[in-house]
């Protein structure tokens, strides 16, 4: 199938292009984004400008990571660099650090980061977001359906996994709305949500070896039918269980964040 023309742009299947035409569902996000004159924000993948159009609008000035060079030549030939500074390239490698209006934790304006994310990178960019979280006031991205609920996923559903318990150890997240293909040109397969993702403060976030802590959470369900007894063999032994409480024949999606952290904490002793 080729790619879809829209706006005068042939969009890349490639780039996960699918552009937001409908009026209203734009507002609704903008108005769930709420922008303030003064925010420090970075929009991923402003493609055909959408929602660029009504931030710069709100904000006087906007930050933007976009890959697609045709894409960035149109941005250029719409606003002047005062409104908007284009940070061309790879959001997947691009250090949102950098703009960050003072040292993390610290006394300035953090970085509010949104964007209609490209589907076909979604789960790499959430992690690479999430090494940002310090410097991050909140996010508030569209992501199809399926990886929102997956985010937002309690212990012992379907849907909970290594993407559930990694972000929501870092974020309070919420699902806020979803988006219907028909809101997009050319129209996705799957349904969209709207989810918005808010930093915890550093000092509720409990493993004292965050490292360790996600090679556990990925192990614990890298392999979804089998018992923690089995996925956690590197690193427990039956006594480290009855030590922190837990049944070795429970698997993985059986175990909260602060089951995760505590078997973390524990190995990060033993192991020391
Ligand atoms: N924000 C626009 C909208 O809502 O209509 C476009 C959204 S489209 C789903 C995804 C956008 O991300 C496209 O503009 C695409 O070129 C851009 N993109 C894809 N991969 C990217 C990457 N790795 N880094 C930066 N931008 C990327």
């Amino acid at each position: 199938m080729r790619d879809h023309e829209t706006g005068g742009h042939r969009a890349r299947k490639r780039f996960g292009q699918n552009f937001l035409s409908d009026p209203n569902i734009i507002r609704r996000i903008i108005d769930a984004i709420r922008p303030q004159p003064g925010d420090v924000m970075v929009e991923i993948g402003p493609g055909l400008g959408a929602m660029t159009a009504p931030l710069i609008e709100r904000l006087g000035h906007l930050h933007v990571v976009e890959i697609d060079r045709d894409l960035i030549a149109r941005l250029r030939e719409t606003w002047t660099p005062d409104r908007i500074t284009i940070h061309e390239g790879d959001a997947l490698k691009f250090d949102f650090g950098s703009l960050a209006d003072g040292p993390p934790g610290g006394e300035g304006r953090r970085l509010r980061i949104v964007g209609n994310l490209p589907y076909n990178i979604s789960t790499p960019i959430l992690f690479h977001l999430a090494e940002f979280a310090a410097g991050v006031k909140d996010m508030t991205f569209m992501l199809q359906k399926e990886v929102v609920m997956r985010m937002v996923a309690e212990p012992g559903t379907e849907e909970y996994g290594r993407l559930s318990v990694m972000l929501q150890y870092r974020f309070r997240m919420g699902r806020l709305f979803d988006v219907p293909p028909g809101a997009f040109r050319p129209a996705p397969k799957v349904m969209s949500s709207i989810v918005r993702m808010v930093p915890l403060p550093a000092e509720q976030l409990g493993a004292t070896d965050e490292d360790l802590f996600g090679r556990i959470v990925t192990a614990a369900f890298g392999q979804r039918r089998k018992t923690l007894k089995n996925t956690l063999r590197e690193f427990m032994d039956d006594v480290d269980f009855v030590a922190v409480g837990l049944d070795s024949g429970l698997r993985g999606e059986r175990l909260s964040m602060a089951d995760f952290v505590a078997i973390a904490n524990h190995c990060a002793v033993r192991h020391r």
